[in-house]
């Protein structure tokens, strides 16, 4: 059955070396059993320097329930989970559902510096969701030829980024002192809303993805050197396009099932803050990243039983405000098994209240994932 809501889990990260250094204290606690986080009231408000004292509201503990709490803060706690933890409750799930036809999207929201890098792309030692992803998938291609040659597989795989309203192309490699190739977005009356002219390589093998996936990711990065921190302010979106064709030799008839495989590495949240925009912030007002607000408008519709009533939901979703709510259309309020991944810091109330309300929201919306198959001959 493909109807089900969003899934919301929540990972909170360690502490970073000049956290240590400044004695911070752990404002996070999460219960293992009813996989309920609780957000604690800092003890001295003041000590929070990006409050203004004005807008301060009322600090206090506060809890919420996911379908997942992981706890990442502190690798020699019991309950400790690792990145292959959060691969195996989640990431090996989702794979199961690609390869039973369905689409799929896993996207980690958060502030800056949160850990939703490390979740989703994690380092050589630490590898994330996306390299596991892309490692479990070819294992079990490989296993499945062994065993069934009436079975065949098609693998590809995009990557773009959008940055400032803009669509770029992750695997095309970036030439110095030349301006980079925007890519247009058109709908297609049966796949929706997709990137025109995006590169789709096809992949034969778990070096050559990961080749793509790094060299892409390395495209966002070097940008990010030139461009004044680009990649908390970019949406970095790596797609897996899996096809399988069966021919069932009884029948002699031919299926097809093509499943996507989304995940998102979304722009840092504080930059979404627009309503709550001062002075200062309306003079950085580029700081202010449309996409992401749009997002957070159409999580808000959907996840509102009343715009469902209405019964005109389709006018209600903003989806076309921003390239990135367009590009994610399906993901968010259709043909999709959807994960978010709530990303927090261990220390700072503000922004980690307004991430788990955020997420607490997401947990309302219902997609209708169907299983993508055709028969073909
Ligand atoms: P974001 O992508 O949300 O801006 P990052 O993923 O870059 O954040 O994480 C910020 C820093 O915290 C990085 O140095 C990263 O290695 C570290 N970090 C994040 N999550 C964890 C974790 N679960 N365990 C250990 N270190 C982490
Ligand atoms: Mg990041």
């Amino acid at each position: 059955d493909g109807g089900g809501n969003v899934r919301v889990v929540v990972r909170v990260r360690a502490f970073l070396q000049r956290e240590i250094e400044r004695r911070t204290k752990c404002l996070i606690s999460m219960d293992p059993i009813t996989q309920q986080t609780t957000l604690l009231a800092p003890e001295d408000p003041d000590a929070n320097p990006r409050a203004p004292p004005k807008s301060r509201k009322v600090i206090e503990e506060k809890n919420f329930t996911f379908d997942n709490s992981f706890w990442s803060h502190n690798p020699k706690d019991k309950h400790y989970a690792s990145q292959a933890d959060v691969y195996n409750s989640l990431g090996e799930e989702f794979l199961d559902h690609n390869f039973e036809g369905y689409h799929t999207c896993i996207f980690a929201y958060g502030q800056t510096g949160s850990g939703k890098s490390y979740t989703m792309m994690g380092t050589p030692d630490h590898p994330g969701l996306i390299p596991r992803t892309c490692e479990d998938l070819f294992e079990r291609i490989e296993a499945a030829q062994n065993e069934d040659s009436n079975v065949a597989y098609n693998v590809r795989v995009s990557y773009f980024e959008v940055y400032n309203e803009h669509v770029r192309d992750l695997l095309v490699p970036v030439v110095p002192n030349k301006p980079p190739n925007y890519l247009k977005i058109r709908e297609s009356p049966t796949e929706g809303p997709y990137v025109k002219d995006l590169t789709e390589v096809p992949v034969r093998n778990i070096d050559e993805i990961l080749r793509y996936m790094t060299n892409g990711d390395a495209s966002r990065t070097t940008a990010s050197t030139k461009m004044n921190d680009t990649s908390s302010r970019s949406h970095a979106v790596f797609t897996i396009m899996l096809k399988q064709i069966h021919h069932d030799m009884e029948t002699d008839e031919t299926t097809e099932r093509s499943s996507r495989i989304r995940l998102v590495d979304l722009a840092g949240s504080e930059r979404a803050k627009s309503t709550e925009a001062t002075g200062a912030r309306l003079r950085e007002g580029s700081n202010i990243n449309k996409s992401l607000t749009t997002l957070g408008r159409v999580i808000a519709a959907l996840a509102d039983p009343k715009a469902l009533r209405s019964g005109k939901r389709k006018d209600v979703v903003p989806y076309r405000d921003s390239i990135l709510t367009w590009l994610l259309k399906d993901s968010l309020g259709g043909n999709s098994k959807t994960a978010m991944i709530a990303c927090i810091a261990p220390s700072d109330y503000e922004e980690t209240l307004s991430t788990l309300r955020y997420a607490d929201q997401a947990k309302r919306i219902r997609t209708r994932a169907v299983v993508n198959q055709d028969q073909i001959s």
